[in-house]
C-alpha cells in the first residue's frame, strides 16, 4: 500500500499529487513539490501538520482513474 498527497487539498487549486511508501517519503516528495512548484522552501509545523493530515492511502482503482 503507497501513499500519497493531493497538494490540492493543502493549496487550493493545485493539480499536484505527491507519493511514496511511507509517511516520510511522502513528506518529502511535497516538500520538494512545495519548492519546485509553489517556492516554498521551508514548511513550518503548521503546514507540516496540514500535510500529515491529507496524506492517505493509495487505492488501484484511484489510479487507474487519475490514468484516464
Ligand atoms: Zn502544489
Amino acid at each position: 500500500m503507497s501513499l500519497e498527497l493531493r497538494c490540492g487539498d493543502v493549496v487550493t487549486g493545485c493539480g499536484g499529487v505527491v507519493s511514496g511508501a511511507t509517511q516520510d517519503e511522502v513528506l518529502v516528495a511535497a516538500a520538494a513539490h512545495a519548492a519546485d512548484v509553489h517556492g516554498l522552501t521551508n514548511i513550518d509545523d503548521a503546514t507540516k501538520r496540514q500535510l500529515i493530515a491529507a496524506i492517505h492511502p493509495v487505492r488501484a482503482d484511484d489510479r487507474a482513474l487519475r490514468a484516464r
